[in-house]
């Protein structure tokens, strides 16, 4: 658990990473905004994510993942004026704005579990913590941070000598660098919004001390990560775009309601681009996770993330994803080769076995060195690049089949549990296996009680469409049977 650095945007350097409470880690990731299906961006960013938890989970701590769904209060535009974008999208689809909620947040998970992203340990919504908001807004009032206006309530910037300590950003620089028509009643062009008042025709409303309005988006996660992490806690991740204005606002108003640090680790991970421009929603240059996976598979997508550190961007092409869907083939032909070296493998007269220590202890020290994954994946090769020339003498000299099965178990640990690059368990494959089985069961009763009652119409149209999909039935006197071709 000792080494692990981790590069803190707070203090510009890689700190040494000590937890709050010693084999507890809290971690919470601002999620997605859920007003449309996720794009390739998001991809990198929860896969980052996913890789760290699972890291620190390998090095042995207990890690509660708290990753919200932002549902409302998150507007279009810069410094939070304009429409919610989920009250837009709701009006393009004529819908309520929870069926929105709903549809995209169902998609969302769809698509990461997919991509072997473990889903959190708990998935909170800004809509279910209306009155969390409602109250740290009001203490913020109370404590003179904040000030109302018209139902607004504002963060009074002023009142925070320290704002800007995680962006860099200095408040006169802020003045003169506003672009944007700002709202008459604030103080400062930088205060943000707490509270907001709603007219008639807002969708999404609640009654508040202020009148009827909705949250500002920073408030959200200033509530949601400390009511399930603490007031001070591990790790804050998020994308780089959002260390300003977002992260910054939540430190403000958190440092200010409960006089306390807020999260000590701040982790950014950088974007991807498709030649060079950043992909995002407002550009239309995206490709969502959907249209992705229908061209490649979602291992390739995953591995083509973990080429790159997660602070450094990465550039989406067909080659980019051609040379990841290489690189992943190598590392399950030699694993298919390594299971069958060790079932064919009575015992070697004179073995020659690997280090398997050194290895891991690359594999560890890169991941120690803020999670560097192209170098833990580079240790992984040279671990495979090894086992394949022992494997390529004669098999008198191969390692043992008790140091072939600790490779084999090594690389379940690190590529398979860390890196999420492949479902090496046996256990998920057995799972899947198993319902295939039921299912299969079911269909050919079902086909039998069609034959029974002369209905071969619809028992041959099962037939037909199982074999479309590669799978074959025979029927024998003894019943039938099925088979999946190879
Ligand atoms: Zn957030």
């Amino acid at each position: 658990m000792d080494n692990l650095q981790i590069y803190n945007t707070l203090t510009r350097r890689k700190d040494k990473f000590v937890s709050l409470r010693p084999g507890f880690v809290g971690i919470y990731v601002c999620g997605p905004t859920v007003y449309s299906h996720s794009h390739l961006g998001h991809a990198k960013s929860y896969i980052s994510f996913d890789v760290i938890v699972r890291y620190l989970r390998y090095l042995g701590y207990r890690v509660r993942y708290v990753q919200n769904i932002t549902d409302v209060g998150h507007l279009l535009g810069d410094f939070q004026e304009g429409e919610d974008r989920i009250e837009k999208q709701a009006r393009l689809e004529n819908l309520e704005p929870m069926e929105i909620v709903e549809t995209y947040s169902r998609s969302y998970f769809e698509d990461m579990d997919c991509l072997g992203v473990i889903r959190p340990n708990i998935s909170p919504r800004a809509s279910g913590h209306i009155v969390e908001q409602i109250e740290m807004t009001r203490t913020l009032l109370k404590k003179e941070f904040a000030y109302e206006t018209q139902g607004n309530v504002y963060f009074d910037v002023s009142k925070f000598p320290e704002y800007g300590k995680l962006s860099g950003r200095k408040l006169e620089e802020l003045e003169a660098g506003v672009r944007i028509e700002v709202a008459k009643d604030k103080k400062h062009p930088a205060d943000f919004a707490l509270w907001k008042a709603a007219d008639e025709r807002h969708l999404m409303q609640w009654s508040s001390p202020w009148g009827s309005g909705y949250p500002g988006w920073h408030i959200e996660c200033s509530c949601m990560s400390t009511k399930y992490l603490g007031e001070t806690f591990d790790i804050h991740g998020g994308g780089l775009e959002n260390v300003f204005p977002h992260h910054e606002c939540e430190i403000a108003q958190s440092e200010c309601a409960f006089d306390k640090p807020f999260a000590r680790y701040w982790m950014h991970n950088n974007m991807i681009t498709i030649n060079g421009v950043k992909m995002s929603k407002s550009l239309n240059n995206f490709i969502s996770i959907k249209d992705a996976l229908q061209k490649y598979n979602p291992q390739s997508i995953r591995y083509f993330v973990l080429t790159s550190h997660y602070r450094s961007p990465v550039d989406f092409s067909d080659q980019a994803l051609a040379a990841a869907e290489k690189g992943l083939k190598k590392l399950q032909v030699t694993i298919a080769r390594i299971q069958q070296a060790i079932n064919d493998q009575a015992d070697a007269k004179k073995p020659t076995n690997l280090k398997i220590e050194q290895y891991v202890a690359a594999f560890r020290a890169a991941m120690d060195d803020d999670f560097n994954t192209p170098q833990a994946l580079a240790a992984v090769f040279d671990l495979l690049t090894e086992v394949n020339t022992r494997l390529d003498s004669a098999q008198d000299c191969w390692p043992s089949k008790n140091n072939l099965i600790q490779v084999r178990d090594t690389l379940q640990q690190t590529v398979g549990d860390v890196l999420g690059l492949f479902p090496l368990s046996e256990e998920s494959g057995k799972k899947t296996g198993e319902k295939v089985n039921a299912i299969m069961e079911l269909l050919l009763e079902l086909r039998l009680e069609l034959r029974k009652e002369k209905k071969f119409e619809l028992s041959d149209l099962i037939r037909k469409r199982l074999d479309e999909a590669g799978i074959q039935i025979k029927d024998t006197r003894e019943g039938s049977t099925w088979q999946i071709e190879s």
